[in-house]
């Protein structure tokens, strides 16, 4: 874990392995194409029914690597209580002053998670209040920090689809994008792993849950012609184009 650094795009997480379990591959294509991705993870992910915080701790490391992530942060709000209070908004807000991203990745509105949905409201509350140069925070080394709000927010899609406004061709990084989720042995599908004391089976330990992930990326790749994708929503309403032909140009032909 690295205390928050600027970045391009900064992506929010309720637990660690969020991010890539739910938007990795966006975030494979923008480090790929040499843009700097910070991960800010609000629980350790302790009351999670296999593993522990200390080995999530590891697995996002490990996966931050994978994924060539510039800084992960994790600000250690407390699991299944991610109350969108001051002190809560204010760790928030910290963390998107010291990374001063132009475009901020975070969870689905709506999740069968309670935890993901409440992330989002404490997210996007503290994206706003961000801005607001009487709302004082202070950075890790007890500086003021200025008031910063990013330009875009992207919700990405979690178990619970929903219309995308973009989806993100994926294809070329889908096997550092798994390399990823996998890096998070003990909460995903892994032969190899081996559990300290009987642990239950969760929504996400399965290999049919994998392959649901897989599914859904092919589904949603398939119709703008490629191999996986991944939806993305914009929060604030459509996107405005200028070039018709141009966007056009690059979308699978349907006829
Ligand atoms: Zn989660």
């Amino acid at each position: 874990m690295s205390e928050p650094t600027a970045v391009d795009v900064l992506a929010f997480g309720a637990h660690p392995d969020d991010v890539e379990l739910w938007c990795g591959g966006t975030v494979c294509t923008l480090t790929r194409s040499g843009y700097a991705v910070g991960v800010v993870d609000l629980t350790q992910g302790e009351l999670g029914s296999r593993g522990s915080a200390s080995l999530r701790q590891q697995e996002a490391e490990k996966a931050s690597r994978v994924m060539s992530i510039a800084s992960r942060t994790n600000l250690e709000i407390p699991d299944g209580d991610i109350r969108n209070t001051i002190e809560n908004r204010n760790r928030v807000i910290s963390a998107i002053r010291a990374s001063r991203p132009r475009i901020m990745l975070v969870g689905a509105p709506v999740c069968r998670h309670p935890d993901h949905a409440a992330a989002t409201e404490l997210v996007t509350n503290a994206a706003f209040y961000a801005g607001l140069s009487k709302v004082e925070t202070r950075d890790a080394g007890g500086a003021s920090q200025e008031p910063f709000r990013p330009d875009h927010i992207l919700h990405y899609m979690q178990a619970l689809s929903f219309e995308p406004t973009f989806v993100v061709d994926v294809s070329a990084v889908w096997e550092t994008r798994m390399k990823a989720i996998r890096a998070y042995g003990s909460q995903f599908f892994n032969p190899d792993y081996v559990a300290r004391e009987a642990e239950p089976e969760t929504f996400v330990s399965t290999d049919a849950f994998l392959q649901w992930i897989e599914a859904r990326a092919r589904s949603l790749g398939y119709p703008i012609g490629a191999a996986f994708g991944e939806g993305l929503l914009y929060r604030n309403g459509p996107v405005g184009i200028s070039d018709l032909m141009t966007v056009l140009a690059r979308q699978r032909p349907h006829k």
